[in-house]
């Protein structure tokens, strides 16, 4: 025992809403990996109360652990009775344990090079343009699995200016986010994006492109510097108007999220503009004058896009009225597959045991392909093998003249 803290680290609140009963746990895929309380969002919860009630500092091992292994999905969020906040809670508690054990040694200078850099957008393209060479020169097989990206990275893609169309626009102006990883390494997804928006109607714009959205400073206890990529990516958009189309489902629910994380009307003003491309392309229309694309393709809706935005079955509904296409869903849809941003390179034994799990399941559906629309799931289930394509894609090659 050392001694009850006076100030809550935690939401008291949300921390009294959990009620323990569990419904969660079936939903939790590092519960799903090794059936321990404390690798469960129920046994988080606990741990953030007796951190909070300074039974224990939050450093205490067993508690770090637990904490640590979240993937931070939000699978529990969505099925909780009592609505606990758990993205939100986990969010502090990554916070206080960045300031109270930050990152040491390989893993402190790790951070302080792959965070510095998502925040200049010429550092981004450079590594990009470096890893496309070195894959072209088969130098990257050098590399140790967990840091070698399974995607092929093109150099012409990586040098690829974007097209934005100017013909006709009835629906006005509309912002497609670049990003940094996928400004960097996805620039073939944001020209579907630009072509998909321009072929329903918008006037597509890549620009202002602020650097990062933050997402990853969050899920990893920076909070300063998310609150300040956030500050910077509202300040960026502040003098244009219309949709902020985002393909990255991740940067998508967490720049949705900038009014909680902000609490200022601007922030929330700013998320309201933020969209995934099925919010803002009718299926309807695809169905009417689509062109036929006639393949099968696992459908992997991205933690992020399900849990967050609360968008997978919108955005399968969008994709199941492109004519011909056949799409099947996993038996374990619900459950992430390990990616989590950094999670998989800091957390690799859960990262690639829930890697080979949404491997069989893939598998079982007799797919040959996944559709998944965010950088980190294509990555990670890229590396099972499996070739990841956008939903942006698809619905662009169903959309163009
Ligand atoms: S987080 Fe929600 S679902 Fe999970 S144990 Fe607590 S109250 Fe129950
Ligand atoms: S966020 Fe995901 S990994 Fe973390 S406790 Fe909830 S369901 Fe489990």
């Amino acid at each position: 025992m050392t001694g009850h803290q006076e100030m809550s680290i935690f939401d008291s609140d949300q921390l009294a809403a959990c009620v323990q009963c569990g419904f969660c746990l079936s939903s939790c895929p590092t519960y799903e990996v090794t059936h321990l309380e404390e690798h469960g969002p129920r046994g988080r919860i606990l741990a953030m109360r007796l951190a909070d009630q300074g039974e224990l500092p939050l450093t205490d091992p067993a508690l770090t652990d637990s904490l640590e292994t979240c993937v931070q999905c939000r699978a529990c969020e969505e099925v909780c009775p009592s609505l606990v906040e758990f993205g939100s809670l986990m969010e502090t508690a990554r916070a206080q344990l960045h300031e109270q054990q930050p990152p040491t040694g390989i893993r402190r200078l790790a951070h302080a090079v792959g965070f510095a850099a998502l925040g200049r957008r010429a550092l981004v393209r450079l590594a990009s343009l470096g890893l496309a060479v070195a894959q072209l020169l088969r130098l990257d097989r050098v590399l140790p699995d967990q840091l070698r990206p399974a995607r092929r990275v093109r150099i012409r893609d990586v040098l690829r200016r974007y097209r934005t169309p100017a013909g006709r626009a009835p629906r006005g102006e509309a912002f497609v986010f670049r990003g940094c990883v996928m400004d960097g390494m996805f620039r073939d997804v944001h020209q579907a994006t630009v072509d998909v928006l321009a072929a329903v109607g918008y006037r597509p714009r890549v620009e202002p492109a602020p650097a990062c959205c933050g997402a990853l400073s969050a899920h990893s206890g920076r909070e300063d510097e998310a609150h300040a990529f956030a500050q910077a990516t509202i300040a960026a958009y502040a003098d244009t108007h219309g949709p902020i189309v985002v393909d990255a489902a991740g940067c998508g629910g967490a720049m949705k999220e900038y009014g909680t994380l902000l609490g200022t009307p601007q922030a929330r003003a700013f998320s309201a503009r933020v969209k995934d491309l099925s919010e803002v392309v009718d299926a309807a229309d695809v169905a009417a004058r689509g062109r036929s694309v006639p393949l099968t393709y696992a459908y992997q809706a991205p933690c992020h896009l399900r849990n967050v935005q609360g968008l997978a079955d919108t955005s399968l509904e969008l994709l199941q009225a492109i004519p011909g296409l056949t799409l099947l869903e996993p038996d374990d849809g619900q459950l992430c597959c390990g990616s989590g941003g950094i999670y998989s390179l800091e957390q690799p034994g859960f990262g690639d045991e829930l890697l080979a799990r949404k491997d069989a399941s893939l598998d079982r559906t007799g797919a040959r392909a996944v559709v998944s629309g965010n950088p980190g799931c294509a990555m990670q289930i890229a590396r099972a093998g499996w070739e990841v394509h956008h939903p942006a894609q698809l619905l662009a090659r169903a959309l163009r003249d």
